[in-house]
């Protein structure tokens, strides 16, 4: 997750002596921190349902599915049984001229429920990973059609793909600190963050700096890469569909590959399987990873098409160049198959609906307080935007004490819950936003 705040200096309610927080505090760097903060961090024992069991015995209601992924919350039997069973086969084999089921039956699943004509699936250990190998996926693709120039990319402002070097090259160059990494991160361009909201279309004028960066750099570009619809850690914001649709048109139009990178949106989260859907549109290369194994295990895969995968074997070096040491690993993609047996079999547009109707009318009253600059809610998806970044260390004791476990990053306090919370929970997480917000205890 990206957080570009500076670490705070403010003093922190001191946590109960624990051996293991003395120990973390001593070794341990965390996502996006400082060794010095003065952010608390909290030892969890276990977890379960939408519950997390801390070590000192309390529990606090989960409104962030770790990161997008937990959907179907924890300690899940379905899950834990898939898992154990494919324990008793085999953990691990290496997928360099051996295959198994698992991964036959996960890559065809996502074949079936992806958008029409992704037909080739690459899997691979993580979520940034998956963007690098979208991303030397479109290289190699001009480069077998005899267009070795193309080797530039799109993004948009607000994007974010992930952290590792390719990855954060398409990212947003502010939050990313594109300036501290010059020297290693390749150029690439950036159109504006698209300015016209979700359900409202999408003017000329609107897609016009889109279109003139396709016109005139076409031939150095081998994609342009976006999230669909939902843009994630860059902003937590939503936009028009009707732009995508565009973007894609657009795409075609100069002969650039568009990638889709659905590591957050996927699986239901926005209210479609995948957020393209919302566009109606398939994308050259789709990016899947985060709830794909329902937050158990680290897992992404990288869809192309028929075309994409058939043009890279046809041509020197007649191999796509990339293969993970832990690809296809048989625990990953048996959970990963039972997640997504779970989703489609349980119900989940009518679950997504329902969160998606009690954050709105459980975050509004966040629209009166003078520090909320927005709120926005789609799929099951609420943001609280505020004028100003909060103070972490503060609101997050803040948010433990109310016996609830949201992460807020930068201006914006947000929930995205398992999509199995039942109302009243939802009840206790919006209500915990209001009054810690309301308390003034995010400054
Ligand atoms: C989280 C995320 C990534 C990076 O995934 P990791 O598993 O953290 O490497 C890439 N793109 C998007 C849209 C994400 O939300």
């Amino acid at each position: 997750m990206n957080t570009s705040q500076p670490p705070s200096t403010s003093q922190a309610p001191s946590e109960a002596d624990s051996p293991i927080l003395d120990s973390d505090r001593r070794h341990v760097w965390h996502p996006y921190s400082s060794t010095r903060s003065e952010v608390p961090v909290f030892a969890v024992k276990s977890a379960s349902g939408v519950r997390l069991t801390l070590e000192d015995g309390r529990q606090l209601i989960d409104g962030m599915a770790s990161w997008w992924c937990a959907i179907h919350g924890y300690n899940v039997p379905e899950l834990n049984a898939a898992i154990n069973r494919q324990l008793g086969n085999m953990a691990h084999i290496m997928f360099g001229g051996l295959t198994h089921a698992p991964a036959v039956e996960l890559c065809e699943k996502l074949v079936e429920i992806s958008p029409e004509g992704l037909q080739t699936v690459f899997l691979s250990d993580s979520g940034s990973v998956s963007v690098e190998i979208a991303m030397k996926m479109a290289v190699q693709y001009w480069h077998a059609e005899g267009k070795p120039g193309k080797q530039q990319f799109i993004s948009l402002r607000k994007g974010y793909h992930g952290d590792t070097i390719g990855a954060m090259s398409v990212s947003d160059p502010e939050t990313g600190m594109h300036s501290l990494f010059t020297g290693i991160l390749a150029k690439n361009f950036f159109a504006p963050s698209p300015e016209c909201a979700f359900g409202e279309p999408c003017s000329e004028e609107q897609i016009a700096d889109l279109k003139t960066l396709l016109q005139s750099h076409h031939q150095t570009l081998a994609a342009l890469i976006l999230e669909p619809v939902v843009q994630g850690a860059g902003g937590m914001s939503f936009y028009s569909a009707d732009y995508l649709k565009q973007a894609k048109a657009l795409c075609e139009q100069y002969g650039v590959l568009l990638i889709a990178d659905e590591i957050a949106t996927g699986f239901g989260r926005s209210g479609r399987i995948f957020a393209c859907e919302h566009a109606g549109i398939s994308p050259d290369i789709m990016c899947v990873g985060k709830s794909l194994t329902g937050g158990y295990m680290t897992l992404a895969a990288t869809l192309c098409t028929k075309q994409i995968s058939d043009t890279v074997s046809d041509q020197p070096p007649f191999a796509f160049m990339h293969g993970p040491t832990f690809m296809g690993n048989p625990l990953a993609c048996s959970v990963a198959l039972e997640s997504i047996h779970l989703l489609l079999t349980g119900d989940w547009q009518k679950k997504v609906r329902r969160i998606e109707q009690r954050l709105i009318t459980g975050l509004e009253r966040c629209r009166q307080l003078d520090d909320v600059a927005e709120v926005r809610v789609l799929g099951a998806i609420g943001v609280v935007e505020l004028k100003q970044a909060v103070n972490m260390p503060v609101i997050q004791q803040a948010f433990v004490d109310a016996g609830v476990w949201i992460r807020p990053f930068g201006k914006l306090v947000y929930l995205m819950p398992p999509f199995i919370i039942t109302d009243d929970e939802l009840k206790l997480l919006t209500n915990a936003v209001f009054d810690v917000l309301n308390d003034g205890k995010h400054r």
